[in-house]
């Protein structure tokens, strides 16, 4: 086999560097797997924005075009689309790898957890670049710690209905470590929580996207189980800030990025009634096997390591996301009527 020699990783814009020369520094090559998706998007937003050059990686399995559509015909972005359960050649200084099925509906049958980080670090390891895992609080399980701190191993079912989400990110995370550590790739894993904001994908079933979609339609608003169950919902501007701080840090992880807000399903209801629709119904249906009970990150080792912390609550974030939830509703309806 060839053998290509690492590129030497070479980056000037961490944290204590002056603005005078973060201003001047040298465009990277990035690679965002799932970059067409809901995350990926926005992160492609901000890397653009600050003048790096961006390569999408997606299989459009939940991602879309549209997403990324504002910047076609912008050279620094280019557009492939690619299942990373696939092998691919590509030259960069890093690696955001997000592509996954992320939702219940789409994530059941999917080796991309295992197959696809497996092979992203393989071109991280043979292009020198740096590997950042989008992990998530899944890999807690129904947690019996509460709020839950990076330390904390997790009470995960390996045989249950979500184990193909949660038991695949751990190995995810397993991979991740083990390239480290045995082959000295440069690493970061981030522990993401519940993320919501525009671009979410409207047909997921996660519990914002459909309550804000359920709303804007008049329709009732579907709670699972008692409703009594609580989540800690992250706007989606402030996960980016810290994938890409901890991208640009010098800090393996994991680290929870969350919002340490905590609401049962049934207060996020009556936000989204305060927010969207004072008079949307509320309507309880059968939860899913194996819900989470709870979940709140404990957030004290992304603070204090990588000086950050969410600065949007839910009651500021949810507005920012309805105009693009109308226009694509209503858009949508349009088109079913044409
Ligand atoms: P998303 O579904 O919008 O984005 C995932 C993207 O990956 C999509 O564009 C999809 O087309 C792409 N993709 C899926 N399988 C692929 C494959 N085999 N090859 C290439 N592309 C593929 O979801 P998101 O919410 O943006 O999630 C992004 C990442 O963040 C995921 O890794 C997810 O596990 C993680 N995460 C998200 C949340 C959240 O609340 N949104 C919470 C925890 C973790
Ligand atoms: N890989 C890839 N792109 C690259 C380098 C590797 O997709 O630029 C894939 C490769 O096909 C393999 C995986 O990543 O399936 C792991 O690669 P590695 O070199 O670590 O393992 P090996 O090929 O030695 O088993
Ligand atoms: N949920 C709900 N109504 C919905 C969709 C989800 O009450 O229409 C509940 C679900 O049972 C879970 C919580 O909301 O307890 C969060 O679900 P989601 O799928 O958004 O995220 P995750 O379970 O992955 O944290």
């Amino acid at each position: 086999r060839n053998v290509i020699p690492h590129r030497h990783y070479h980056t000037n814009i961490g944290g204590k560097v002056p603005l005078g020369v973060m201003n001047k520094r040298k465009g990277l090559r990035i690679v965002v797997t799932g970059g067409a998706g809901f995350v990926g998007s926005h992160l492609v937003d901000r890397l653009i924005a600050r003048g790096d050059s961006v390569i999408v990686v997606d299989n459009f399995f939940t991602g879309r075009k549209e997403n990324l559509a504002h910047h076609f015909g912008n050279p620094r972005l280019e557009l492939i689309r690619h299942d990373v359960v696939q092998p691919i050649l590509l030259e960069v200084d890093q690696i955001y790898h997000l592509a996954c099925p992320a939702s219940p509906v789409h994530y059941k049958f999917n080796p991309t957890n295992v197959v696809g980080t497996l092979n992203m670090l393989g071109l991280a390891k043979r292009v020198g670049a740096r590997f950042l895992l989008t992990s998530t609080s899944e890999v807690y399980g129904d947690p019996l710690q509460h709020p839950q701190a990076e330390t904390y191993w997790g009470n995960v079912n390996p045989i249950g209905v979500r184990s193909c989400y949660d038991e695949g990110k751990r190995t995810a995370e397993t991979l991740t470590m083990d390239y480290h550590r045995g082959l000295g790739i440069e690493v970061r894993i981030a522990r993401i929580f519940n993320t919501y904001g525009p671009r979410m994908c409207l047909d997921d079933g996660r519990v914002v996207s459909n309550f804000v979609a359920q709303a804007l339609r008049k329709e009732p608003l579907t709670v699972y189980g008692d409703g009594k169950q609580t989540r800690s919902f992250q706007y989606v501007s402030d996960l980016v800030e810290g994938l890409i701080r901890l991208m640009e840090g010098e800090h393996v992880g994991p680290f929870n990025l969350g919002n340490p807000g905590e609401f049962t399903m049934l207060e996020l209801a009556q936000v989204v009634q305060e927010v969207i629709d004072p008079n949307a119904k509320i309507e309880f249906r059968p939860n899913t096997a194996d819900d989470p009970h709870m979940r709140k990150p404990d957030i004290s080792k992304a603070k204090e390591l990588l000086g950050w912390e969410p600065t949007i609550s839910l009651r500021q974030g949810l507005p920012l996301m309805i105009s693009d939830f109308r226009q694509r509703i209503f858009g949508e309806l349009r088109d079913v009527s044409a």
